[in-house]
């Protein structure tokens, strides 16, 4: 058979295989094989490679329309010197995603605006550019749509879109106490995710010992925290608001807050 039939048989097979990146690529890497004089499985090579790195992209793409992040935050973008409680060490550790092949969870704890969603998005950012599936939901997020899927008969499969990601990301736990339904279903959602070995991020303005508040019962509360804490790092930041800092620092805000909430007296 000719070279030039070949090459109309190749771009054929290669667009009812669907390897559309390899058949866009056809031609250049052909011809810089010629160039090079590089042997077939070179060139083979070449072509494969480029088809898989496409799918590689496409796959990332699509995961990250699944994730539901509310923002792109990353961990480059985070200042580590404005939150001497954070140990960078630790976020790097957890950056080479080994708790995440490990199923373990990572545990976010401190008041509003000191960078735990920020954290958990750009941990959540590093597994998605490495292809795992990820998905973010808030604890209001959950209760609203695992109420409405119960409704319609169907928290099994809502369940199923929660159990499927390598990570699950369950922001903002303790801003709402939660009735005995949907503290059910959050105990559930850790219990399985926990009897199958895979991570969750999660982060809370509460800490462990205020989690009571936020259960119907304690029982439901130390279960919970039992799977939870079983393998799990913790990462507890007593700081000041970030945003609230840096407008101090302009002269746009009082002092801080005391633990109470409220401001000193002066
Ligand atoms: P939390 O979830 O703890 O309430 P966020 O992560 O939402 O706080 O942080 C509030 C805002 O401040 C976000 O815009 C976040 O990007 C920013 N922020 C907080 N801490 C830092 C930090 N150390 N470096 C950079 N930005 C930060
Ligand atoms: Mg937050």
């Amino acid at each position: 058979m000719s070279a030039a039939v070949s090459y109309e048989r190749v771009r054929d097979q290669l667009a009812t295989l669907g390897l559309d990146a390899a058949l866009t690529s056809l031609d250049p890497v052909l011809a810089r094989g010629q160039q090079d004089a590089k042997v077939a499985v070179e060139v083979l090579d070449e072509l494969l490679g480029l088809e898989l790195a496409a799918r590689f992209e496409r796959r990332i793409a699509t995961n990250r329309k699944l994730a539901g992040l509310p923002t792109l935050k990353t961990l480059e973008s985070f200042d580590f010197a404005a939150q001497p409680e954070i140990p960078k060490p630790t976020v790097d550790e957890l950056a080479t995603l080994r708790f995440l092949h490990q199923g373990e969870n990572v545990l976010l704890l401190g008041p509003c605006g000191v960078g735990k969603t920020h954290l958990a998005t750009g941990l959540a950012l590093t597994a998605l550019a490495r292809g795992h599936r990820i998905y973010f939901l808030t604890l209001h997020d959950l209760v609203t749509k695992s109420r409405a899927a119960r409704d319609r008969n169907r928290l099994g499969l809502f369940m199923q879109t929660l159990l499927r990601p390598a990570l699950l990301i369950l922001d903002e736990i303790g801003y709402q106490p939660l009735e005995r339904a949907d503290a059910t279903c959050l105990f559930e959602l850790v219990n399985k995710r926990y009897q199958m070995q895979k991570s969750i991020i999660l982060t809370s303005n509460k800490s462990f010992g205020q989690w009571d508040e936020i259960f119907p019962d304690t029982a439901l509360a130390t279960a919970l925290l039992d799977r939870l804490l079983h393998r799990a790092t913790t990462i507890t930041i007593r700081g000041e608001s970030y945003r609230l800092r840096h407008r101090r620092q302009a002269g746009l805000a009082g002092p801080p807050l005391n633990a109470g909430g409220t401001h000193p007296a002066a």
